[in-house]
């Protein structure tokens, strides 16, 4: 097993691991580019956002149910924070196992891209 974010999923590399359950993972960004940079993986390995077929969408809404709930618990809602899931190459995705970045803890730039 190649994939970085597989190998945490399996337990295999070491991570700061905020929350699980049977589907997703949260586990705090090893380069952190704000206070608050967590990592949002589904467990089974999905290359990208644009590899999601169309019954398998609900994933996202997980993800983006346990982001919630790990910023209020990080403390960074009510200043507020952003998700992030890049795509592909021109969407600056690095690692190829689907992931959302959740950023807070600062001003992020007002600039989107
Ligand atoms: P991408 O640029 O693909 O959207 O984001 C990949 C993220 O994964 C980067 O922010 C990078 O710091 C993070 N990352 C890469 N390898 C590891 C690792 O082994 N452990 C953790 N915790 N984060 C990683
Ligand atoms: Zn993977």
């Amino acid at each position: 097993m190649e994939c970085v974010f597989c190998r945490i999923a399996a337990g295999e590399l070491p991570s700061d691991i905020l929350y699980q359950d049977d589907e997703v993972m949260a586990f705090r960004d090893i380069n952190p580019l704000a206070p608050t940079h967590v990592l949002i993986i589904p467990k089974r390995h999905i290359n990208s956002l644009a590899d999601l077929s169309d019954d398998e969408t609900q994933i996202i809404g997980h993800m983006a149910e346990v982001a919630n709930r790990l910023a209020r618990q990080e403390g960074v809602a009510e200043k507020g924070y952003r998700l992030v899931v890049g795509s592909g190459e021109d969407g600056g995705q690095v690692v190829p196992h689907l992931h959302m970045h959740l950023l807070g803890g600062r001003r992020l730039s007002d600039r989107l891209c």
